[in-house]
């Protein structure tokens, strides 16, 4: 047996073997080839594999998430049909003598400039679908270069890291816990893993490899532990300890329907953080009392191209109506820094943290944050959408938003569309800048939400993404402590309430500092609902 230390994500243990995901991101190699007809064949039953793939693929989203997503996976299989896509490929491959994996790669190349470079923001977005197709090809002519994660059965995870949009795409059915060599608590893949109920660690710091590969393994998610090849003792250690974290839990479902009430009568909205339809079951389950973040950005992320208004609305309605009258708050998209969606073809930047992102990309690209706006005013008459801005710093912005909400009223009353006037608005409290000026954005919109993740980034200036700034990295440290004091009280001089909708939430060890300080909602993953209900109902 051999043991590996990382830090906690999500508590729980899984017992199964490891899934080692390597990734590839080097480019195919270039050679000269014998036979060109040879090649050319090569080629050809490629691309029948990779349209096979793609009709089981289509035939899935039908099911999963509706004819208006699957149908991206129909037009990639079209894509593989273009004239102009193959005879570059054939042409590069016939005139230069090469494999076809670089002829591939070649012309994908070529091709994704060349949508990159359109004025139409929906043909840039067509360059993402050619390294799509292009890459599901190039895996299968050479399947060491396949970049998705498959689990055939259930296992455990290791990886070197995952982008968040790799983490919603992950295959929850088979997947019993992740462990990572990189990443950080507080980055959304760890976040993500905590919203999907998955025990995770993360850092773990040590170099792994495919060696390890159908090895059983142990990952004990209160530790941080992994162990490997476990010895009869931990494993019997471990099973007991499964045990009685299941029993605790069993305990735990006793709150449900049970008010989140102190023992001197203090009630407080205990909400939950969600990032995708899928995430519906467990927020239900759990008993939420509404939803305080939905980070509508997965939808982008989950997407080939720009979801369309009718897609988004078809989502943000099943929200609201499973919801019913229980607040459900959608954040705008919250896309940059970690987050990422190719087809926003945003340019490189220097400190990602510091640049285009959330409301600074909407307010740039007002087409796309009206398109979201009006799927999400049309949505609203079915239960109590509210709708919430990230990333705030000044007046101006706020101002500028309610002008794009107007039009969008305006543009949908006169095409006679039904959409709900009275949709409560709130601003996410996560900059400094938010914090000095909460008494005026109290004035203006009728919520406040605190994201203490980003709001402990900028105030300690220490990057989310690196968890090796180890000891100085303190989310309760005073400074971040004393900044959701004055928003709550800017919030409360103006009646309006606040809530906590960043990972600090649910830090047990806090809540009864929270309570104190008035905060009238805490926003958690799922599964630390009833927890949180337990220490609130203790106090
Ligand atoms: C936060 O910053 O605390 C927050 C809730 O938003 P996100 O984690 O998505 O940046
Ligand atoms: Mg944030």
């Amino acid at each position: 047996m051999f043991t590996i230390e990382g830090i906690s994500v999500f508590q729980g243990i899984a017992i199964g073997p490891i899934h080692y995901f390597g990734k590839s991101d080097s480019a195919p190699e270039k050679y000269e080839i014998e036979n060109i007809e040879d090649e050319i064949a090569r080629y050809e039953v490629a691309k029948a594999a990779a349209k096979e793939q793609l009709e089981g693929i289509y035939d899935k989203a039908l099911i999963e998430v509706g004819e208006e997503h699957a149908f991206i996976f129909e037009i990639h299989q079209m894509m593989l049909d273009d004239p102009d896509y193959n005879d570059s490929i054939i042409e590069n491959i016939t005139t230069r003598k090469v494999n076809a994996e670089y002829a591939v790669t070649e012309t994908e190349n070529a091709f994704a400039e060349l949508f990159a470079s359109m004025d139409d923001p929906y043909m840039q977005g067509r360059a993402a679908d050619i390294h799509d197709i292009s890459s599901r090809i190039v895996s299968i002519l050479s399947p060491e270069m396949d970049n998705s994660v498959r689990l055939g059965s259930p296992a455990i995870l290791v990886a070197e890291d995952f982008a968040p949009s790799e983490t919603v795409q992950l295959d929850k059915k088979n997947l019993l816990a992740f462990a990572t060599i990189e990443g950080s608590v507080t980055s959304h893949t760890a976040i993500l893993a905590r919203t999907m109920g998955i025990p995770a660690i993360v850092k773990v710091g040590v170099s792994l490899s495919s060696d390890l590969n159908g090895k059983d393994a142990i990952l004990d998610g209160f530790t941080g532990l992994l162990y490997i090849e476990p010895d009869e003792e931990t494993i019997a250690a471990m099973l007991a300890k499964k045990k009685e974290h299941e029993v605790h839990l069993k305990k735990l479902d006793e709150l449900k329907g049970k008010e989140n009430i102190t023992k001197d009568g203090r009630k407080i909205h205990i909400y939950a953080n969600a990032g995708n339809l899928n995430d519906l079951e467990s927020v239900v389950e759990n008993d939420a009392g509404g939803i305080g973040l939905f980070r509508s950005e997965f939808l982008y992320m989950e997407s080939q191209t720009y979801p369309t208004e009718d897609a988004q609305f078809e989502v943000y309605k099943k929200m609201a109506q499973t919801m019913g009258d229980k607040r459900t708050i959608i954040r705008t998209l919250d896309i940059g820094a970690d987050k990422q969606a190719a087809y926003f073809e945003l340019a490189p930047e220097e400190n990602p943290a510091l640049g285009l992102r959330g409301i600074r990309i909407c307010l740039t690209r007002p087409e796309v944050f009206k398109t979201q706006l009006r799927a999400l005013f049309r949505a609203a008459v079915y239960g109590n959408i509210c709708i919430m801005f990230p990333m705030i710093i000044s007046v101006g912005e706020i101002e500028e938003i309610y002008s794009y909400i107007d039009e969008v009223k305006a543009e949908l009353r006169e095409e006679g569309q039904l959409f709900r006037e009275d949709v409560e608005t709130g601003i996410m409290i996560e900059t400094p800048a938010s914090v000095f000026l909460a008494p005026e954005f109290a004035t203006l919109v009728d919520f406040f939400s605190i994201g203490t993740n980003d709001l402990t980034q900028y105030t300690l200036a220490l990057d989310r993404q690196n968890n090796s700034l180890g000891k100085f990295y303190d989310p309760a440290h005073p400074s971040v402590l004393r900044a959701i004091k004055m928003a709550a009280d800017a919030a409360h001089a103006e009646g309006k309430w606040i809530g906590i909708c960043g990972e600090l939430g649910a830090n047990l060890e806090l809540t009864e500092t929270f309570l104190k300080m008035g905060i009238d909602e805490l926003s958690v993953s799922p599964a630390s609902i009833l927890p949180l209900r337990d220490k609130v109902r203790s106090l």
